[in-house]
């Protein structure tokens, strides 16, 4: 053992589960790829205000689970807990919103909560966030969950739900909250969810010991007391995503752990992952810009999680094997350092062709060179030693049927590209 180990809570992927994770984000990409939303990079760390405005004081994330530090400066520094409040500062302080509205973007990367870590739950973790800023039309709303509805549908993850639900807004909002208040204070409860009736009364619905659960059945819920506007929206909103035929269902006690949300709020859920089956969520932030100081700019995105994605694929796959796509088609096999150079001009020139290649390093002897390129997965072997090189060939065995070919060295490589299936992008 080595004298240390990763900080407790960080998630990590080494090969061959790496694939899994790669494939994971590359899904949601490809996604917003095709909806037209650009890529964006954003800081992992930011000034703390810009959460402590921005996520809300009196959320859990702020309060308890951030990972604030001073820097060298005096500077109070915070590393990201999630992604929309440093998206948005970003946007502004480049000034996108002055150009064509909605701004379409994307981003992904780690994010960092103080959290108890278990399963499906880490302290570091990885997201895939996608956010259109911009705009008030409901469609943009259903675009987004489309776009990650398909992403999940593209990694044959079949079990999903999609949980909806509104919050209303800076009108309708503050009458439901008195009238929750109202009701929360008539309940046996502890001091501490006492106080959290009076912060954020919303937060007590998403209580998840069975005794406060328990006195919540008879709660108001906020879809009995959206405005005209909301209402309207909320509605168009749930007919655009059965027109696409997305099925999802009302969760009218759905509230999500972050403040600035408002109107559209919505989760995805994974019934195969036990207690964290949150595979991502989302929802509309129209305010947040101005209470970060920004202009008005109304705009809604979801955040996935990649990790319990990851896991949800290996749920709903149990017993098939992790993709190949960074297994090796040809492995290499030089005997011999003269063999060296011609076999690394060869395996370079394939992967230039869009085949995926590998090669023994570190002379390992015929045997144990050979042992590699069975695990490798490739379907040709290459060899290339002192016989084969004073004849200007290379043999070429095929380790599905162990038939072998000797090629003139000049042509080993359309010979193989000729058989094997491009996968990856081609070098010109
Ligand atoms: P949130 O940013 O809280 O809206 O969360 C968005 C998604 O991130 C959730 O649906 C989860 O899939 C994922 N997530 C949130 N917290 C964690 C965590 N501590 N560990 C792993 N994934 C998380």
């Amino acid at each position: 053992m080595v004298d240390f180990q990763a900080p407790k809570g960080v998630s990590e992927y080494v090969p061959p589960r790496g694939a899994l994770f790669a494939e994971a984000l590359e899904a949601f990409t490809a996604s917003a790829r095709r909806a037209c939303y650009g890529r964006l990079e954003q800081a992992v760390f930011e000034d703390t205000q810009l959460f402590v405005r921005g996520v809300g004081e009196s959320s859990d994330v702020v309060t308890k689970e951030m990972y604030t530090f001073e820097d060298r400066g005096g500077r109070s520094i915070t590393l990201r807990p999630e992604f929309t409040a440093g998206l948005l500062r970003c946007v502004l302080e480049h000034g996108l919103n002055n150009g064509p509205l909605p701004v379409k973007v994307w981003t992904a990367g780690p994010v960092f909560r103080y959290e108890r870590p278990q399963s499906g739950r880490y302290r570091q973790f990885y997201q895939f966030d996608l956010e259109a800023l911009g705009t008030e039309d409901p469609a943009i709303d259903a675009e987004t969950i489309a776009v990650a509805w398909d992403a999940y549908a593209a990694l044959g993850l079949r079990r999903l739900r999609l949980l909806l639900n509104s919050l209303g807004d800076r009108e309708c909002r503050p009458v439901y909250r008195k009238a929750l208040q109202e009701y929360l204070r008539g309940l046996d409860l502890d001091s501490e969810t006492r106080q959290r009736i009076e912060l954020n009364p919303l937060r007590v619905l998403d209580d998840k010991r069975p005794e406060v659960r328990a006195q919540l059945t008879g709660a108001p819920v906020m879809t009995d007391y959206l405005c005209a506007a909301c209402a309207a929206h909320h509605d168009r909103v749930r007919d655009l995503l059965s027109g696409l035929s997305i099925p999802w269902s009302d969760e009218p006690r759905l509230v999500r752990g972050l403040d600035y949300y408002n109107r559209t709020t919505y989760e995805f859920d994974h019934p195969l992952l036990g207690a964290q089956s949150g595979i991502g969520g989302g929802g509309r932030y129209d305010g947040l810009s101005e209470d970060i100081g920004g202009p008005p700019l109304p705009s809604i995105g979801f955040a996935v999680g990649l990790d319990r994605i990851v896991l949800a694929i290996e749920a709903e796959r149990a017993g098939v094997p992790v993709s190949h796509a960074y297994s090796a088609q040809v492995f290499g096999v030089p005997l011999g350092s003269g063999a060296q150079q011609d076999m690394l001009t060869l395996v370079t020139a394939l992967r230039r062709a869009g085949i995926r290649a590998d090669m023994a390093f570190g002379h390992r002897g015929l045997k144990g060179a050979m042992k590699a390129a069975d695990r490798s997965g490739a379907s040709y072997a290459v060899l290339i030693g002192d016989h084969e090189r004073s004849a200007g060939l290379v043999r070429i065995r095929n380790l599905e049927n162990g038939e072998q070919h000797d090629v003139p060295a000049d042509a080993a490589a359309a010979w193989l590209t000729e058989r094997l299936p491009a996968e990856g992008d081609t070098v010109r």
